[in-house]
């Protein structure tokens, strides 16, 4: 969560048009919520709780620009959302102004096309797509058990990474294998970064002053995990991640797509099993792995900078993938209206935003230097020259995209129940 538009937590209870969501992303490892304002924006409270499963686990809370932590025992995703629970009883009048529970979930499968309201048969399916997410949607189902052990009444909203690509066409989804595999265990391509693509689409749309009905955009997110996705008068038509977040671009540890064939020869050569392969392709690869030095882009950046020359390869290697993944996407796009950086690399780094339009040149983009170097740290904007396509920068935000959902999903309850 990237967000910190804080709001005094003091201040609640708030107008009666304010609508709280209490905002949770569980991961394998992780816990990140926030208390968000779906009309504003604003977190009167979020945090993080960290290293959950190890003995160091922790949680973070951070209100009116205060952090406060407290070590969490045990180390559970419960006993964190247990603890995020006893700090909000603190807070009654802010408790009373939620008016519902977003949760971030990974995978959605082909059952879920867009956000829905959380009942028994649609967490059994939640369930059900564990085997194409298994460290996320266990973890999700656990976010979703305990907050409706403790806010019984608020009604629970499941937000999907995966539900804006479902209307992407059969032939940009199939992978060229045995056709049972699709049918008989799901295998296809799904994509991921849905709720950022839906929220950056968005806005898009009102920068631009173009209905997104109208407008072909390809946005590049580019954080720990990367993807770019082709969106089609305002629907996704194909995206870079696949039956997992490991294919497609460079990704901070994950290696993104490469010849399928690497897996079987590292096996034999290393004699390692294809699990501890696969934990390499995961977590050994991408930026780390090439660089041999972080996974982080602005540790690349400084030591390139520095005369490093894995990492000035590394970055040239980033932006050289990310070009050619634009070119694909061009296919089903046609025309292009906008590339679009977001994520924390999309959003700050001016260097593989500048590498990266330096190989589009075919496509009429050319960098404004100025223009570039000045959207950084949430800043929006244009950042090509005058030409027929451009080239933006727009800060995501995933959770208020889910605080919306969770409010409209919530209302429309309401009313059919009135
Ligand atoms: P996640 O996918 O975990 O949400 P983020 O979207 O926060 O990740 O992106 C993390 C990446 O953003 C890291 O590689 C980090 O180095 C990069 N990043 C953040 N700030 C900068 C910066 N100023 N310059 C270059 N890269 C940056």
């Amino acid at each position: 969560m990237t967000s910190t538009n804080d709001a005094s937590i003091n201040s609640t209870p708030a107008s009666s048009a304010t609508s709280y969501v209490l905002v949770l992303n569980c991961g394998s490892s992780s816990l990140k919520f926030a208390v968000i304002d779906a009309s504003t924006g604003e977190q009167p409270l979020s945090g993080m709780a960290e290293r959950l499963g190890s003995d160091d686990a922790e949680i973070v809370f951070k209100q009116n620009g205060a952090k406060q932590s407290q070590a969490l025992t045990p180390h559970t995703h419960k006993a964190a959302l247990q603890a995020l629970v006893t700090y909000l009883q603190g807070y009654p009048a802010l408790v009373q102004s939620l008016t519902a529970i977003g949760h971030r979930v990974v995978h959605g499968g082909e059952h879920f096309r867009e956000a829905i309201l959380i009942d028994s048969l649609s967490q059994q399916r939640i369930a059900d797509c564990s085997n194409l997410a298994p460290l996320h949607n266990p973890a999700n189902l656990l976010g979703i058990e305990a907050a409706q052990e403790a806010f019984p009444q608020l009604p629970q909203v499941a937000v999907f990474d995966t539900a804006f690509h479902q209307e992407m066409p059969d032939y940009a989804y199939l992978y060229p294998l045995p056709y049972e595999y699709y049918r008989d265990l799901g295998v296809r391509r799904y994509g991921f970064h849905g709720t950022s693509c839906r929220y950056v689409t968005a806005e898009a749309a009102r920068l631009l002053n173009k209905p997104a009905a109208g407008l072909n955009l390809i946005i590049a997110h580019l954080g720990n995990g990367a993807s770019l996705t082709a969106v089609k008068n305002g629907h996704s038509v194909d995206t870079t991640m696949g039956l997992t977040p490991l294919e497609g671009v460079v990704h901070g540890t994950r290696c993104g797509s490469i010849d399928p064939g690497i897996i079987a020869y590292l096996a034999h050569r290393l004699n390692k099993s294809t699990d501890e392969i696969d934990a390499i392709l995961w977590k050994k690869s991408g930026l780390l792995g090439l660089s041999g030095l972080s996974n982080d882009c602005r540790t690349i950046e400084e030591a390139a900078a520095n005369g490093h020359e894995q990492a000035q390869l590394t970055l040239e290697i980033y932006a050289y993938r990310l070009a050619k993944a634009v070119g694909e996407l061009m296919i089903p796009l046609g025309r292009l209206d906008a590339l679009v950086f977001t994520g924390g690399i999309g959003e700050n780094s001016s260097l593989i935003r500048a590498r990266t339009l330096d190989w589009l040149g075919f496509l009429g983009l050319q960098l404004d230097s100025e223009a570039n170097e000045q959207c950084i740290r949430g800043k929006a904007g244009k950042i090509s020259q005058h030409g027929h396509a451009a080239a933006w920068v727009i800060p995501t935000n995933e959770e208020l995209m889910i605080a919306r959902d969770s409010v409209a999903l919530a209302v429309a309850a309401q009313g059919e129940q009135a």
